[in-house]
């Protein structure tokens, strides 16, 4: 393909939540796939990954990158059931932030190690590599360039934006705004196509309106999310990491009113595509 595509396989945050009243959005956690021409870039290993390494593996597409936003349960727990990890010929690129506590190596191996899981990460057949990025960090890797940006979370967490052939995503999942939309956030998406965005809660919620205060909790809501796309001029607002308890309908009253705000808005949901064309960019 010449331009971009970006495919959800996992749009829930915190813990899986499968079952009636979520089966439409789905119930996995985040994990969202990136292909920029013949580039693969998976965003966060939740339990969305699993899905996603099955189709891999039975295409044998075995070269991919692999962006970690930050190390929370529900963005790593799918890697040890991403079935390309379990081929030999299989070979992944790591990225994601150094935690205060540990490398991103040593915090993947952490959660596959006795009692808690049988396999080793280090008896992983495939090959895997491990880069550290930081916030203000840009690289190259194969024809896309990947753009890191740190936003607010307890622990802290890595926006990326990816630009191909003059297309641009920004994922910013986990990430609280605050009084004001981040300035960080709104410079990482500045003109992006489409702007994946930590919606969990409503402002309400957020604010205390209804149950507890969430304030430092750690993340966002869709109107917050509506101001931060409109200053930056993000054309797609996707409303990502819903809340557990969201059910369907919920989800689909809150796309309808960020709407309002901003008309280009989605809600994600399980197996969502959206198709970024080329905007070749001449260098003369
Ligand atoms: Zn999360
Ligand atoms: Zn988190």
């Amino acid at each position: 393909m010449s331009g971009m595509m970006v495919r959800f396989w996992g749009v829930r945050g915190s813990i899986a939540s499968p079952g009636p009243q979520t089966s439409l959005v789905g119930g996995n956690t985040p994990c969202v796939e990136v292909l920029a021409g013949d580039d693969r870039f998976i965003l966060d290993a939740g339990t969305g990954i699993r899905k996603l390494g099955e189709k891999l593996a039975s295409e044998g597409a075995l070269e991919t990158t692999l962006l970690f936003s930050h190390l929370h349960w529900d963005h790593i727990q799918g890697l040890p059931f991403f079935a390309p990890v379990y081929d030999r010929r299989a070979r992944i690129a790591i990225v994601g932030p150094r935690s205060a506590e540990m490398t991103l190596a040593r915090a993947l191996e952490h959660q596959m190690t006795a009692p808690v899981f049988p396999v080793r990460l280090d008896d992983l057949p495939a090959e895997l590599s491990f880069r550290h990025v930081k916030h203000g960090e840009s690289f190259v890797e194969g024809g896309a360039r990947i753009t890191a940006a740190r936003l607010h979370h307890p622990g802290g967490v890595l926006a990326y934006r990816i630009d191909f052939a003059g297309a641009s995503v920004v994922y910013a999942t986990d990430t609280e705004h605050r009084a004001a939309p981040d300035p960080a956030l709104v410079d990482l998406a500045r003109d992006a196509d489409v702007l994946v965005y930590d919606a969990m809660y409503t402002e309400a919620e957020y604010r205390g309106e209804r149950g507890p205060s969430r304030l430092g909790w750690g993340h966002s809501t869709w109107e917050a999310g509506a101001r931060v796309a409109k200053e930056a001029g993000a054309r797609e607002l996707v409303l990502f990491h819903h809340d557990p308890t969201r059910t369907d309908p919920q989800v689909a009253e809150i796309e309808a009113l960020a709407r309002l705000e901003h008309a280009r808005t989605v809600a994600a949901r399980e197996g969502l595509v959206l198709e970024l064309a080329a905007r070749i960019v001449d260098a003369a």
